[in-house]
């Protein structure tokens, strides 16, 4: 049977087993664009209520198990040469992955030039009232990106964990977790008490799940609402580049590297995580989604040592979804404006797109606003730049939702390659997804 036969059938199987979750999707593009056309404050509000609880409810679990989940798959690793070998080795995957990912934005994007004859249409459409917004991020973007990398060392750890800033947690987090595996039998008590963190915070996420539904349900109804679908055949050939994108990092890049480097096979891994797929569609963000994709994990097979060390790392740092839209959203204005291509050009938008996704945070908007980062240096004048970017908040939603659901499904991929590698994964266990226990 041809490989995207068998996906289909595997996102089905998961799907099946989670068919209120799929629906809630389904029903919220409805009732999504419903309101579109037919506004209602009343309902409006009360879905963005519920989209918000059920965001704030599993926010408020994400930095206890992120906390809980690196100190304990540090201090289970233990021995520094595996830690080592992990470490490289997780950095090498995913930096293949969106390496592929910003290769085939690009290419696609110079193939298809959805930019091309687009200025008028983007001037058209380039929501006013977020002028203003942009124009201030861009100027707190032009920070040159040794400052971006300093921010990464937290100068009080409590502060980061206060304000929620997840790459120095996880800085600190290593660092910490690695300190503590040195100093012998006196870390047990406090990896005990994270043992028991991370039991609780992850109780917690199967209690939340139950509100999964009706959470994506909202999420995606407020999401649709604010663009109906009308999105669709107005910028069409920039949103098609996207998904064609989305599609070949699903369906072929990813089926291709586990094949390449593991013997997971795509379609179980696929089935195993789907409800963490469309929860991250819904929420369009990864480290919302983390707890639900960390439960999957451990659930259905891949070891606890594995995906406590690997997937809040990727939920942070591996942003290959967010990647390929930089790379096209960059191209595609440098196009609607002429500004020339040469190579030289598109290896810096490249480069930049790797660096900018891996520094966003895994949260709704976040790789919008790095794309600053890429187009400060593209020569556009300041009066494109505005436009430009503003044209992109106003369909910002949709392209987050897409590139969310690769990026969570890149951190998985990369979690079982590795698991694989290091004999952590139990193959009884994902390749029979009668016997998966239910999440949510
Ligand atoms: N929303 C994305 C994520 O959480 C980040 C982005 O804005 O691209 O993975």
């Amino acid at each position: 049977m041809k490989l995207h036969m068998q996906i289909l059938i595997a996102l089905g199987l998961g799907i099946k087993r989670n068919g209120h979750i799929f629906l809630g999707i389904i029903g919220g593009i409805i009732v999504g664009i419903l309101l579109h056309s037919h506004p209602n404050i009343l309902a409006s509000n009360i879905l963005t209520f519920i989209g918000q609880v059920f965001i704030r409810l599993i926010q408020m679990v994400v930095i206890p198990l992120v906390v809980s989940a690196i100190i304990i798959g540090i201090t289970s690793v233990g021995d520094n040469k595996q830690l080592g070998k992990f470490g490289s080795k997780m950095v090498l995957y995913y930096g293949i992955i969106t390496t592929l990912a910003v290769t085939i934005g690009t290419i696609l994007a110079l193939i298809i030039k959805p930019g091309v004859g687009a200025a008028n249409y983007i001037a058209e459409n380039a929501a006013s009232e977020v002028q203003a917004t942009v124009a201030a991020t861009m100027q707190q973007q032009q920070g040159n990106i040794l400052n971006i990398f300093l921010g990464f060392i937290p100068n009080n750890p409590f502060h980061s964990l206060a304000v929620g800033d997840m790459v120095p947690i996880i800085v600190f987090c290593l660092i910490f977790a690695i300190a503590l595996s040195k100093v012998g039998d006196v870390n047990r008590p406090i990896v005990s008490f994270f043992e028991s963190v991370f039991a609780a915070t992850m109780k917690i996420t199967d209690w939340i799940m139950f509100m999964a539904a009706p959470g994506v349900f909202a999420l995606t109804a407020s999401a649709v609402s604010s663009f109906g679908i009308e999105i669709f055949s107005s910028i069409s050939k920039y949103l098609l580049v996207l998904l064609i994108g989305f599609l070949i990092q699903l369906c072929v890049v990813y089926p291709l590297f586990l094949k390449k480097v593991s013997k997971v096979s795509v379609v179980m891994l696929y089935s195993a995580v789907t409800e963490a797929m469309m929860v991250a569609f819904g929420t369009a963000s990864s480290s919302a989604t983390l707890p639900l994709t960390i439960a999957c994990c451990e659930k259905r097979g891949i070891s606890h040592k594995i995906s406590s060390f690997v997937l809040p790392l990727g939920a942070t740092l591996n942003m290959d979804g967010t990647a390929l839209l930089q790379v096209v959203a960059v191209i595609f204005l440098a196009q609607a404006y002429g500004v020339p291509l040469d190579l030289f050009l598109i290896i810096q938008i490249a480069i930049l797109a790797i660096i900018a996704s891996s520094t966003c945070a895994g949260i709704p908007g976040a790789g919008l606003i790095t794309i600053a980062l890429i187009l400060n240096g593209m020569g556009l004048s300041p009066e494109q730049l505005v436009t430009g970017f503003a044209f992109l908040f106003t369909i910002e939603r949709i392209t987050d939702m897409m590139r969310t659901l690769v990026n969570v499904t890149s951190d998985v991929v990369v979690a079982a390659a590795i698991a694989d590698n290091e004999n952590e994964i139990n193959y009884d266990l994902l390749n029979n997804p009668a016997a998966y226990e239910e999440i949510a």
